[in-house]
């Protein structure tokens, strides 16, 4: 037996891959109605609750025709298990960031265009509203310009993440990339991220910020990741 046949999916998990084919590809709706992402760019994964797979989009296809069918199901060292299409560009990064982050569920990335100024210029964005305390306990943080195509962007998302609370980080140069629990925190963090990003930039426009207390981000960030909500 050759190590490529043994790339299949799982008996196990076929349920739960079927399920997430459905549940990414209405994610990945969400991208377009937030405003987060131009023609084909963005991507959301998943990954297979105790399986080494992933789900993701496939590379360079609209919005708009992205079927459950069209997911590409890859393994967690970005190779493709299962789909007819191949898998975003940036599969090895998302990979890598499941690897490397076991309590990573899901990851998401965009060009949404407030957060990706703030990437463009290299510059953290500053935590200066309770959004940002709620969602992101701190500054949304840079990290280094990276090339696409391999795990380079995947390395730097978790090494910039590491000492931060924060989901999601500004790759210099380049774009949001955010971390869940699952794949729908994931993108709620990449629509808080470019909703924060455009309030900070505005109102920067009006004077000097200030940064809110730490003690206060630290209750803030507290209540809402542990009280709030139903
Ligand atoms: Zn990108």
């Amino acid at each position: 037996m050759t190590a490529d046949t043994a790339r299949t999916v799982p008996d196990e998990h076929r349920a739960e891959v079927e399920r997430l084919r459905e549940h990414l590809c209405a994610l990945h709706a969400e991208l377009p109605r937030w405003k987060l992402v131009t023609w084909t760019s963005g991507n959301v994964s998943a990954r297979v609750p105790g399986a080494d797979l992933m789900v993701i989009k496939p590379s360079g296809v609209s919005y708009d025709d992205l079927a459950p069918a069209d997911m590409v199901v890859c393994d967690l060292d970005g190779r493709v298990v299962e789909g007819g299409r191949s898998p975003s560009s940036d599969t090895a990064s998302h990979a890598h960031v499941y690897r490397a982050r076991p309590d990573v569920g899901g990851v998401a990335h965009t060009h949404s265009a407030y957060a990706t100024a703030w990437a463009a210029r290299g510059e953290p964005i500053p935590c200066v509203i309770t959004a940002m305390a709620d969602e992101f306990g701190g500054d949304i943080p840079v990290g280094p310009f990276a090339l696409i195509g391999g795990d380079e962007i995947g390395r730097a998302v978790v090494a910039t993440l590491r000492g931060h609370r924060s989901p999601a980080v500004l790759m210099r140069g380049h774009g949001v990339f955010t971390v869940g629990a699952s794949a729908r925190a994931a993108v709620k963090a990449a629509v808080m991220c470019e909703d924060v990003a455009r309030t900070v930039h505005i109102a920067r426009q009006g004077g000097p910020l200030e940064r809110l207390p730490q003690e206060h981000i630290d209750a803030l960030h507290d209540r809402y990741q542990n009280v709030y909500g139903q």
